[in-house]
């Protein structure tokens, strides 16, 4: 079995360790209702997405939003 030659110093780990921050996640305010929501995505709050009401408020799509 291979096994490393040299003990890992604590500055290789931390140099290691500096590519393993997760990313801030993007954000933006829903124009309708002002609660946090993913930019270009349905607000999960109200449902509305571009000025107009996509879902309803249980989560199911209304009537003639899902354009195919
Ligand atoms: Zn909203």
């Amino acid at each position: 079995m291979a096994v490393p030659k040299r003990k890992t110093t604590p500055s290789r780990r931390g140099m290691r360790r500096s590519h393993e921050a997760l990313p801030r996640q993007p954000h933006a305010d829903c124009p309708n209702c002002g609660e946090l929501k993913r930019p270009h995505h349905v607000c999960p709050h109200c449902g509305f997405y571009d000025g107009r009401e996509v879902l309803s408020a249980e989560g199911k799509a209304l009537k003639g939003a899902v354009r195919v």
